[in-house]
Parts: C-alpha cells; structure tokens; sequence
C-alpha cells in the first residue's frame, strides 16, 4: 500500500504543502505583529507631536522646566481627538502617557526639558541621538527634537485582533491542507491510472496472455510508455501466432511423418514397426493384468506361383485385396499390419486362441470364397494361419516362435487352414 505510487505522490504533496502552510503559519503572525506595533509607534508618534503643536499654540511656552510640567498636565488631561483617530485598524493609543512607551523632548540645541528612561534633564542630545530624534517643526522652523522609547503596550483589544488573525490563519492553514488532500487524491489516481492499467496488462502478458493492451491518452511519459507496450505486446502477439501457426504446420507434419513410418505403402495397412510397438504393450498389459492375447500369423498360399503364372501386378493386387478382407472381418479392436511380403498379423486384445480360431477362420473363408476370378482369369488365393495366446515373460518372442511353428504346420497339413 505504502509502496503505491499514488501514495507515494499524495504524501509527497501533502508534505509540500504541509512544509510550506507550516512556514506561512509561523512567520505571517509574527511580522504582523512586528508591522502592527511598528505602525502603532508611528501614529502614536504623529499624535504625539501634534499634540506638542496644539500646546504650543494653546501655551507658547517652551524649552523650559516650566513647559516640560506643563506638557506633561496637557498630554494626561487631553482627550482623544475623535477627527484624528479613524475607525479603522490597528487602533492606536491616544497621546496620553503610556507605562512603558514615553517620549523625550529636546530644544533646538538638543537640551532635554522632557527627560525619560535613561535621560536626563538637562542633558544635550549627542550627534547621533539627534540624528535618530525627529525634528519638531513649527512654521518650517526647528523647535526641538523628539525621541521616543520603550515597548508600545498592546491593549486587550489589540491582542485579541491579532490572536483572531492568527487563528483564521490556522484555520486558512487546515483548509488548505484538505484541499491539497483532496486534490493531490485526484490528481494522483488520474496520474496513476495508466501506470496501473500497464502494471496490470504486463503482469497478464508474464502469466501469458498475450492479448494485452493499455489506453492512451494525452502525450506525456506514461502515455508514450503505454503506446510503446501497445506496439510491443502487439508484436509479441503476432510473433506468438507466427510461431504458433508454424509449429502447428510441423507437430502436423511430424504426425503426418511418423504415420507414414508405421504404414504400408501397398496395402494401406500398419507396418512390422507398428505392430512391434503394439504387440510389446499388449503383451505386456496382458501379462501385468492376467489378461489373454491371441497372436495370428498368416500367410498367403503358393504367393510365388500367383507372382509367376499371373505376374507381379497381379501378386501386389491379391495382396491388397486380402488386406481389403481381412481388415473388413476383424473387429475394431483387433489390429491387423502386414508382417512381411505376403505375410499378414493379426493381434487380438482380451481373447483365447479358441475365440482366435474361430474369428481367424472366418477371415480364412472369406479369402478363399472373393471371386479372384475379377482379377484374372483362374486365380485362385487361399492364406493359410498359425495362431498362439501363449503368454511368457520374454517380451512376447515364444507367442511369435508358436504361432509361427502352427502357420508351418498349417502349411504342412495341405494350406488353406488354421492351426492352433
Ligand atoms: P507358401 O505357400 O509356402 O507360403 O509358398 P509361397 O510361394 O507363398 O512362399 P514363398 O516364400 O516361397 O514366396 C513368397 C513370395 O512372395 C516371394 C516374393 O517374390 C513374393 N513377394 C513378396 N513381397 C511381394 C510383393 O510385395 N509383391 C509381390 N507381387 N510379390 C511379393
Ligand atoms: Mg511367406
Ligand atoms: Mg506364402
């Protein structure tokens, strides 16, 4: 979850924005305050000296002990002037004494008559202090010089007004902040949509499917990353199908290939390869299982005198013609294959050599009662057989010896037989 990226960027622009409300948050406040009591010192300064103007209209007396007792009388007792203090903010003291925010006056020479703080009466103001002092002027003309000091006391009222500013600041801070939440939540699910969509659609093409593509939408990284995975699963994906195709082309033709191995080319009917395969595996299973298997050897009669008195063409039709018959009678179960030039197998799953004898016999029959006559005139075709079901542990060699010794003994007892 931490690790997400959308996470990842919210946090990122919360800590941003957090990091910089927190700054505002702290400074803002201060230099209010720092900007508010100097503003305050100021109009309080200006009414101050126009209060000192309004004396010396009202007394003309100045410069001397005399005034300094005076001045002082008049700033305690004045009032307030309604005209020079405007409603608005920050309200300003009025030119009564404050404990700890007094001014101190000097004549023309910069001899105090006014003293506070550190000042004395009498004392001449050095180079500097006059320098910092603000002249006094009446009719364009220096009177003195005046000098204030000390910490401008803020009134309740005051510090309510910037503990109010101070609060809507936080208040200004927190909504911010939800803002920025709220805002960097969106922006980070629209921006990581994509990445999403092509996390998703790479880790489908990992499991294997192949068939992925993404969205894209504007022009910026993710999206050329998103045409460029577009581009590179749709080629992956023809590649696949290419390879696909021709692997499917060869696994056919490996098929096609290894069916033709284990086929005759005359008769159409399985080869000796074949039958070997097979014969090993029924053999097998019928001995694991206590299974019968019945083997049948035949074999055409007197094949080399069909191949003399009617020619070779005729042999080779004889011999399609039995594999015609023989294949017509056995079961489906049973597999017929052509065991050498005119010699002919038949394995039989799940039988005897008496249930053997009797399918076998049939085959027999039929090839002596086709009308070989349609082939040429006077042929005659018998095929004679030697059966076996004799199961022993020697990869079926003793079943083949038998069946083979009955085929002779078939031969032997005039063809056109089966021997068991
Ligand atoms: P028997 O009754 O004892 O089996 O006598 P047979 O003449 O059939 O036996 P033999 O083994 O002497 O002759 C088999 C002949 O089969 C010899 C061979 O030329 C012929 N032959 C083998 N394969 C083919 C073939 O594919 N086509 C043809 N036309 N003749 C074949
Ligand atoms: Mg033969
Ligand atoms: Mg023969």
């Amino acid at each position: 979850m931490l690790n997400s990226l959308r996470t990842k960027l919210t946090l990122s622009m919360l800590i941003t924005s957090l990091a910089a409300i927190s700054v505002m948050a702290l400074i803002t406040p201060w230099l209010l305050e720092q900007r508010f009591i100097s503003e305050a010192k100021d109009v309080h300064f200006k009414r101050f000296v126009r209060a000192i103007e309004e004396f010396r209209q009202e007394h003309g007396e100045w410069g001397g002990p005399q005034s300094a007792l005076l001045i002082n009388q008049y700033l305690t007792t004045r009032q307030p002037h309604s005209a020079s203090s405007p409603g608005r903010r920050p309200p300003v003291p009025t030119t009564s004494l404050a404990d700890n925010f007094r001014f101190v006056l000097a004549d023309q020479q910069g001899y105090i008559f006014l003293p506070f703080f550190e000042f004395e009466l009498g004392q001449q103001l050095s180079a500097e202090q006059i320098e910092q002092a603000s002249p006094l002027l009446s009719g364009g003309e220096l009177v003195g010089y005046a000098l204030s000091g000390g910490e401008l006391p803020l009134t309740e009222q005051d510090k309510s007004y910037l503990m109010i500013q101070s609060r809507s600041m936080l208040i200004g801070a927190a909504a911010g902040l939800a803002v920025t939440l709220l805002l960097s939540l969106t922006m980070g699910s629209q921006l990581v949509k994509h990445m999403r969509a092509l996390t998703r659609a790479a880790i489908e093409m990992s499991k294997g499917n192949l068939n992925q593509r993404v969205q894209v939408e504007g022009k910026d990284e993710v999206a050329l990353l998103a045409r460029e995975f577009n581009r590179m699963a749709q080629e992956l994906s023809n590649t696949y199908a290419e390879l696909k195709a021709s692997n499917e082309t060869i696994k056919a033709q490996a098929e096609a290939l290894q069916e033709l191995s284990l086929r005759d080319e005359l008769t159409g009917l399985h080869n000796r390869r074949y039958f070997n395969q097979q014969f090993r595996m029924l053999h097998h299973q019928a001995i694991r299982y206590q299974d019968t298997l019945a083997l049948a050897l035949g074999d055409i009669d007197n094949f080399k005198q069909i191949n003399d008195r009617f020619s070779h063409q005729i042999g080779d039709a004889v011999l399609k013609q039995v594999a015609i018959l023989m294949q017509d009678e056995i079961r489906d179960a049973d597999i017929l294959c052509r065991y050498g030039g005119e010699e002919f197998v038949i394995l039989m799953a799940h039988t005897d050599k008496h249930q053997a004898e009797g399918l076998v016999d049939r085959v027999r029959a039929k090839v002596e009662a086709w009308p070989w006559e349609k082939l040429a005139k006077d042929l005659q075709v018998t095929i004679s057989f030697g059966i076996s079901d004799k199961l022993d542990s020697d990869l079926g060699h003793s079943m083949l010896v038998e069946a083979d010794n009955r085929l002779y003994q078939a031969k032997d007892l005039g063809r056109n037989r089966v021997c068991v």
